[in-house]
């Protein structure tokens, strides 16, 4: 008898718990388990303001898929997805197609541009390891051409950071840890150096405890971060940003450096597909397959689940993907196993959250506790390597976890 295939689409936190938990639970005989990445590696997304900013080398946030699949029963496949032909159980790659019996959709997200003109081309974001390279490469670079110019431009030394959710103050944090070090390998003086950040917000963080709030904006301005909330970024140009309180005139900031951290949208190949979709992000049934398609999950950033309690959608986090990683493939172990219970229904299970202020210095909640300074930057760490034991058990924490934590 034919095998059930399963494809799974991205090997990042939300693909990877659901290929290391398919592997367990299925023998070779009940299916053929597919993995589709576009890259040989995986990279810890939620590390990537580190490698952005320098204070963490690039290949410390990635290590080879092959070191947690098992390939004798699970086929990893290099390549990128283009599209996804549902109506023909197919999914297109670059180097291909491939049918599917089931589909795992967990590509991720996108920065969300909003249509503001210039951002595409102006702007870096804090996407992949590709642009967490870049953006390290492109600050080096404006610090090395200020030393070497005989006309000096100032603005090179300035960085704009738009949007201060999480990512925009975790990039902060390493990236005050990180300019001292380029001032002094560039002999260049610190207080030539403006690094601002940008939120269209009334507040930093919005959402997240007023308390904990002041204390990582009062830490991050002590190292020279200049803030201009509730003002929106409306236009990014050559020479740096347009920014606008309100109904007030439009202000530039020259910068040369302007990063994007103002949010994710889901996978633009959601769009492609036709799945229905709310900025690519598909509002997930309880057991996590897509509304019309009893054969296709979508998981991770893609994916868009409500929180009851306050009628808002769950920001969309690691903690989700993997969580639902988990409940992933043990649906879809029911259906190929042709099982009579009921799929099960995902209800995330919040254990807290903690931002990191740079590498010793942190604000969270966790288990119902606010902490701040080197407790709650310890338990990042240990949340950063529970992420890596849960998918590639002690080896992997061994490997490639964090140990730097006193
Ligand atoms: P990802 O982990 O992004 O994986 C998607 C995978 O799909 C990648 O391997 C990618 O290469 C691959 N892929 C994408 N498109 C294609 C294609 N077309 N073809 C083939 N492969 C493709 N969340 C937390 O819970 N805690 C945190 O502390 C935290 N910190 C963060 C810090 C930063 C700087 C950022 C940017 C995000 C952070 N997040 C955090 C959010 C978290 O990283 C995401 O919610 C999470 O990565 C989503 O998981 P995912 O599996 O959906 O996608
Ligand atoms: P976000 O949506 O959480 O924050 C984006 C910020 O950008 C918002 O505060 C928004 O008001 C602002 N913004 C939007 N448009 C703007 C504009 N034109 N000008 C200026 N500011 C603008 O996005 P994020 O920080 O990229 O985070 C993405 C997801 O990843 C979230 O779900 C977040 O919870 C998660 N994340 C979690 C952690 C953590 O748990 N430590 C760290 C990073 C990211």
């Amino acid at each position: 008898m034919r095998k059930p295939k399963i494809v799974v689409l991205g090997a990042g936190y939300g693909g990877l718990m659901t290929v290391t938990r398919l592997q367990k639970m299925l023998g070779q005989d009940e299916a053929d388990i597919v993995l589709v990445n576009k890259n040989d590696y995986h990279y810890e997304t939620t590390w990537l303001h580190e490698a952005s900013a320098g204070t963490m080398h690039h290949d410390r946030v990635r290590y080879d898929i092959d070191s947690v699949i098992n390939r004798s029963k699970v086929e990893f496949i290099c390549a990128e997805v283009q599209d996804v032909k549902t109506a023909d159980k197919k999914v297109i790659l670059n180097t291909g197609e491939i049918d599917y019996d089931y589909l795992v959709f967990a590509l991720g997200g996108e920065p969300e541009t909003f249509g503001i003109q210039g951002l595409k081309e102006y702007a870096f974001t804090i996407s992949n390891v590709n642009t967490a390279r870049q953006i390290r490469e492109h600050i080096d670079y404006q610090f090395a051409t200020y030393a070497t110019e005989t006309d000096k431009k100032e603005e090179r030394l300035a960085i704009v950071v738009g949007g201060a959710g999480f990512t925009g103050i975790e990039f902060l944090g390493e990236l005050t840890n990180r300019v001292p070090e380029l001032c002094r390998e560039y002999d260049i003086d610190y207080s030539k150096v403006r690094i601002y950040c940008v939120e269209a917000a009334p507040t930093v963080l919005p959402g997240f405890d007023p308390e904990l709030v002041k204390y990582a904006v009062a830490q991050l301005e002590k190292k020279g971060v200049e803030f201009k909330i509730g003002t929106a970024i409306k236009e990014v140009t050559p020479e740096g940003i347009k920014a606008a309180k309100g109904e007030e005139e439009l202000e530039e900031i020259k910068a040369g450096t302007v990063i994007w951290a103002a949010g994710v949208r889901g996978s633009s190949i959601i769009e492609k597909a036709e799945i229905e979709n709310m900025r690519a992000r598909v509002k997930v049934n309880p057991d996590l397959r897509a509304p019309g398609h009893d054969d296709i999950f979508v998981i991770g950033d893609s994916s868009l689940i409500i929180n009851e309690e306050i009628n808002r959608p769950y920001p969309p986090t690691a903690q989700i993907a993997m969580q639902q990683g988990e409940v992933c493939a043990r649906n879809v172990v029911k259906l190929v196993k042709g099982s009579a219970e009921e799929l099960e229904s995902f209800k995330p299970d919040i254990k807290g959250t903690v931002c990191s202020l740079g590498d010793d210095d942190a604000i969270g909640v966790a288990f119902g506790k606010k902490m701040t300074g080197t407790k709650a930057s310890f338990m990042k760490k240990m949340i950063d390597n529970r992420a890596l034991f849960m998918i590639g058990g002690p080896a992997l924490v061994l490997k490639k976890g964090k140990f730097n934590i006193f």
